[in-house]
């Protein structure tokens, strides 16, 4: 890794994606921070244009900055989709600092903006891992966890219904069957009670005809 002199704001750390550029200082809002530089790249010449890397820094039609160098400490600046700073471009001056859009805290990550054609070519295909991406993903993550929560709560809701339906209907079946069965015994009791009474009757009616 370069080395930085410690009088810089910032220093080389872990960030999510490998290595990041982390402030060491507060660093106030409109602050230059770094200059991204490297060799010119003249796209007029045909061994300039021949070369690809993911850091170069288009300054217009012709020329580009080959930021690959590895003293281009502004290499090390990740994207961020709500970045805390900006690039600034001075392509007559052929020049792009790295500058503060807000103010900084020391230990938080520096980061801007690389642009529609890099994220394009190289973040989309991949997913983009800068905070306000992983926060988006995060909370999407938990409205499908929440939205599969309220149709498993649906689907018990509705289970829950059919079973207590499906209890009632057992319930009047049984009481209907209760009812049937109490009024077959008061039946059979009342076609009892008539034979005893017949029964009697006969017995009477023997009684008569002896006493006659
Ligand atoms: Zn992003």
């Amino acid at each position: 890794m370069p080395a930085i002199s410690p009088n810089k704001p910032y220093r080389i750390g872990r960030s999510r994606t490998g290595l990041g550029l982390f402030a060491t200082k507060p660093i106030k809002k409109g602050t230059k921070i770094v200059r991204y530089f490297g060799p010119l790249l003249d796209s007029r010449k045909k061994k300039d244009d021949a070369i690809e890397n993911k850091y170069l820094f288009e300054l217009n039609n012709r020329w580009t900055i080959d930021g690959s160098v590895r003293e281009n400490i502004a290499r090390y600046i990740n994207h961020a989709c709500k970045p805390n700073a900006e690039s600034d471009v001075r392509p007559r001056k052929r020049k792009v600092f790295i500058r503060a859009i807000k103010n900084i805290e020391p230990g938080e990550e520096i980061s801007y903006d690389y642009g529609t054609d890099y994220f394009k070519a190289y973040l989309k295909p991949i997913g983009c891992k800068c905070a306000a991406c992983e926060k988006k993903r995060r909370k999407k993550r938990a409205e499908a966890r929440a939205e599969r929560a309220r149709l498993r709560a649906k689907e018990e809701r509705k289970a829950r219904r059919k079973a207590e339906k499906l209890a009632k209907e057992r319930e009047k079946a049984k009481q209907k069957a209760q009812e049937k069965a109490k009024d077959e015994t008061r039946e059979a009791v009342k076609g009892l009670n008539g034979k005893s009474k017949y029964a009697n009757a006969q017995y009477l009616n023997g009684q008569d005809r002896e006493a006659a």
